[in-house]
């Protein structure tokens, strides 16, 4: 164990104090890990829009103060009782979809999804499992978890479920992506829709979700890829990672699921993935998968609020429409591989990375990064 163990930890973190405000810099502490948790140095830490998304305060269920972030890579510090799947020192990857790997957990022992409610409730409230929370800011209030991760602090503690051990020499600077976005993409792929070889697809916005779903179907051996975005910039990258043909729906004329289905192709693709949250989108998606068999995956988180529609005909006529969290990967039992092809150079990441930055009080300029249109992915170093 290290000398902090089992004492308060003093450190750096960006508190999230309302919506629409920027972070704020603040030292806040830090409690040691309870039974079950497990508390980590936070390496590095991606951006993604689902803590935007919150901090904008589309979020409904948004907590404030709280502290965001769940891309990241991090070192075990020290574990709470009862705590033997990670030790200090251990690398981990926290996950935002825990597996607790119990016999009695019917959602772990399904191979057909990967969403383990064991904590759900709480992480849902910005707690601990046992309903409280190991954040506390400098006059000794409480600050909120966030996802289950918090990761835009230098310390942070998760629950011991939510923690995917990787191979110690890869580097956490980079496997931070694979918390999230990146991993979605390529799950919806291969777990979510089971694309197979020469198969046609196609990818609602290019951001690293959708770049990450061209890549995984790039290495499905998919024959076609139409990459779709509103931004003609995101094009080259599509085409680097294996798209076949790319689309500006502001340049067609009519609706772009008519284009796809009906100009582009006689009946439609085989497979559609939404990775943009516009609903209107999600409804072309599901709209030029082919008739009588095409899969249709919503990945985009929409606005509160926003609901989908189509006419049902598209279903009458052998449409499927589905979803995908964390592209149905078991978290734990997962990670570890997507990192292990990663390290073997089976499965590059790092054209992903188009900013970077040092120490965790630079999180505003990442987020900054973020919203510029530019940006795939920001990390941030924090030491
Ligand atoms: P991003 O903002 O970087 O990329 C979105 C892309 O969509 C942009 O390139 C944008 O130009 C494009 N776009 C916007 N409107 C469009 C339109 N009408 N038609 C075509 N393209 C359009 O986002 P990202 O980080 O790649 O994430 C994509 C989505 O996936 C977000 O909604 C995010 O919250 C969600 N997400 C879901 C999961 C999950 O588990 N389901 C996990 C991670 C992210
Ligand atoms: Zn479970």
């Amino acid at each position: 164990m290290s000398e902090t163990a089992g004492k308060p930890i003093t450190c750096k973190a960006m508190v999230a104090r309302g919506p629409k405000q920027p972070l704020v810099e603040e030292t806040i502490t830090v409690d040691p890990p309870k039974a079950g948790e497990v508390r980590v140095k936070v390496i590095a830490n991606a951006l993604c829009h689902t803590d935007v998304y919150t901090l904008d305060g589309h979020d409904p269920e948004g907590l404030f103060p709280s502290i965001l972030g769940h891309e990241a890579g991090c070192i075990v510090e020290s574990v709470g009782e009862g705590v033997t799947s990670v030790a200090p020192g251990d690398h981990v990857i926290p996950a935002y979809t825990p597996q607790c790997c119990e016999v009695s957990c019917i959602f772990c022992q399904s191979p057909k999804t990967n969403l383990c409610p064991k904590i759900r409730g709480t992480q849902g409230q910005g707690l601990m499992p046992d309903g409280t929370s190991r954040f506390k800011d400098k006059d000794g209030n409480t600050i909120y978890h966030f996802m289950g991760c918090s990761t835009m602090s230098e310390y942070t503690v998760l629950a011991e479920i939510s923690c995917a051990k990787i191979d110690p020499q890869a580097p956490l600077d980079k496997m931070c992506l694979f918390g999230c976005g990146i991993s979605t993409g390529l799950g919806a792929v291969w777990n979510t829709c089971k694309v197979e070889t020469g198969s046609s697809v196609a990818v609602f916005g290019l951001g690293a979700v959708g770049l990450a779903v061209i890549q995984g179907a790039q290495k499905a051996g998919a024959s076609k890829i139409i990459a779709v975005d509103i931004n003609p910039s995101k094009f080259e990258m599509a085409k680097q990672l294996g798209a076949t043909d790319c689309v500006n729906p502001k340049e067609v004329e009519g609706k772009i699921q008519s284009y796809i289905a009906g100009t582009m192709t006689p009946w439609g693709v085989d497979y559609t993935f939404d990775c943009t949250g516009n609903v209107e989108v999600m409804r072309a998606a599901l709209e030029c998968a082919h008739r009588g068999w095409g899969t249709s995956c919503v990945i985009g988180v929409a606005a509160s609020g926003h609901e989908i529609s189509t006419r049902p005909f598209q279903l009458v006529t052998g449409r499927i429409w589905k979803g995908t969290a964390f592209g149905g990967f078991k978290s734990r039992k997962d990670i570890p591989k997507l990192v292990d092809r990663c390290m073997s150079g089976e499965l590059p990441i790092d054209h992903y990375i188009t900013h970077t930055f040092q120490g965790v009080g630079k999180t505003n300029d990442a987020i900054d990064a973020l919203h510029s249109g530019d940006c795939l992915r920001a990390v941030v170093r924090y030491e």
